[in-house]
């Protein structure tokens, strides 16, 4: 949730950068903001430093406003948030908050992607993450298996925007309008 630190607004999360153009977290060239928080613990893991939510430096205003900057560039197609989990149980609240101000203020509208490690349906039961849902366009869910990777690797299989071929590409609002998870390329 925002709320006033020392005459500024924080989101109530930590993060430990943006990359500012890059195309392997989801379709085109996107920006990602990297969100420390995460109560998965993956074995393998390639982001195990911002599993700890203390890690990183506070989420201001000032760093939305880069961001958001950054993200209306006009050769930039979206937006992911990735960590760390986005989804991350403390952070929910500020968490809405972002999407919520990227969907109002994202001048044109531009996809926003979201990588975590819960599935789907127990985001559903969630009233807050069934909320930030709304604002996601794809979510890219389930806990990343270093041996599904290896395998998925030694078996030539092509894996793209994701650590390995278990987790799935969802497009949430095609899902959420039929009440079934509609995958995309599968
Ligand atoms: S969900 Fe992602 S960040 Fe969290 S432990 Fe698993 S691989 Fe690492």
């Amino acid at each position: 949730m925002v709320y006033f630190m020392a005459d500024r607004y924080y989101f109530g999360f930590r993060y430990s950068g943006i990359t500012k153009s890059t195309l392997i977290n989801g379709r085109g060239l996107r920006v990602v903001l990297w969100v420390t928080g995460c109560e998965h613990a993956c074995f393998g893991c390639q982001n195990k430093e911002l599993q700890d939510d203390k890690e990183g430096i506070p989420f201001m205003k000032d760093d939305f406003n880069h961001l958001l900057a950054y993200v209306n560039k006009p050769y930039i197609d979206g937006v992911t948030l990735s960590g760390g989990d986005p989804f991350y149980t403390k952070h929910r609240e500020g968490m809405l908050d972002l999407l919520k101000m990227l969907n109002e203020q994202m001048q044109p509208k531009k996809d926003i992607w979201c990588y975590t490690g819960y599935k789907y349906e127990d985001l559903l039961t969630d009233p807050v993450a069934r909320e930030m849902l709304n604002y996601v366009s794809v979510l890219v869910d389930g806990r990343f298996s270093i041996f599904q990777r290896t395998k998925d690797v030694s078996e030539h299989r092509t894996i793209p925007y994701r650590g390995d071929s278990k987790q799935r590409i969802i497009d949430v609002p095609a899902s959420l309008y039929n009440n079934a998870v509609i995958t995309l390329y599968d």
